[in-house]
């Protein structure tokens, strides 16, 4: 019973958690007849109790834990380009500068208790601050649910929700910052040796390959049009993307940003009349195809490539 549940769980997650696997093995190798067992051979480690909680607990554990992640992320994306501390000072309303209380500053509840108005100066508050907690909170969910308590669902937590800080300061403020698209890079690099989803070299090959031909495609253009089209933000970026996701996923969300800027470009055109110079932000589209990519980078693929069945 226990071990069709176990297998059960193992086929839904698809990559089975390292916890879960070495608690497989580690069952199978006990000896079928011992006798009684001692207290010391029938006390679990952490990590076997861990393995023991259902995965969608463990999921809505994640969730609520992002949740807060969200909020942090809220305050970074406020501050960074201000070159304000993300610790200190304390969460402040934008307009008012009023120190938020704790009460008042608990993700997406305190939003709806207080009708989406700051609780001393009554001005409204941007809807994008729960919508961002909640995003968050979606992204730990599913990637725990998805790939259990591991590297895996680390490095895919880690990489979606620095996309979404480089997404929302482009498009607030046209600028991918160094402060997280550099330490971004090593963090990727360092990630790729324990992270199952991507090859350390790969990984390596990626920031380089990703990072020099977007380069050369900013190069080329500043050459051809005289004007910078792409900053060197965008560059770090793809670097950043490709030391997570490995050099075709890079290839990819390169593609993939484009195709849905280009999109967004010609429907505001279309609807709002913006010129052809009007500037996009290139780096939340990139953030988007990139996350797009690193959770079903293989599925699209596969279908792209079932497009020619000659091939
Ligand atoms: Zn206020």
């Amino acid at each position: 019973m226990l071990d069709s549940y176990a297998a059960c769980r193992r086929t839904r997650t698809e990559i089975a958690t390292s916890t879960i696997r070495s608690r497989g093995r580690s069952r199978t190798q006990k000896p079928a007849s011992a006798g009684p067992r001692s207290e010391l051979e029938r006390a679990m480690t952490s990590s076997e109790l861990l393995a023991e909680v259902p995965v969608v607990y463990l999921a809505a554990a994640a969730a609520a834990f992002g949740l807060c992640i969200g909020s942090f992320l809220n305050a970074a994306i406020y501050r960074l380009p201000l070159h304000v501390s993300v610790s200190k000072p304390r969460s402040f309303c934008p307009h008012c500068r009023a120190t938020i209380q704790w009460y008042r500053n608990i993700p997406v509840v305190s939003y709806i208790m207080l009708g989406g108005r700051c609780g001393e100066c009554k001005e409204p508050i941007s809807i994008r601050y729960p919508l961002v907690e909640l995003a968050v909170a979606a992204v730990f969910g599913v990637s725990v649910w998805r790939w259990g308590l591991s590297w895996s669902s680390l490095t895919a937590i880690v990489f979606a929700c620095s996309m979404l800080l480089l997404a929302l300061i482009d498009a607030d403020h046209r600028i991918l910052p160094n402060v997280v698209t550099l330490p971004g890079i090593l963090v990727g690099l360092a990630l790729s040796f324990v992270n199952p989803r991507v090859l350390w070299w790969d990984a390596m090959v990626g920031a380089v390959l990703g990072g020099g031909l977007l380069y050369l495609v900013a190069w080329i253009y500043l050459k051809v049009r005289g004007q910078e089209g792409m900053g060197m933000g965008d560059v770090k970026m793809i670097a950043m993307i490709g030391a997570f996701i490995g050099w075709k996923g890079a290839l990819l969300t390169i593609f993939l940003g484009s195709l849905i800027g280009s999109l967004v470009g010609i429907v505001l055109i279309a609807i709002k009349g913006r010129d052809w110079d009007y500037a996009l932000p290139f780096g939340t589209f990139l953030a988007l195809a990139a996350v797009i990519v690193d959770w079903f980078g293989g599925e699209l693929l596969t279908w792209y490539w079932g497009l020619f069945p000659s091939l």
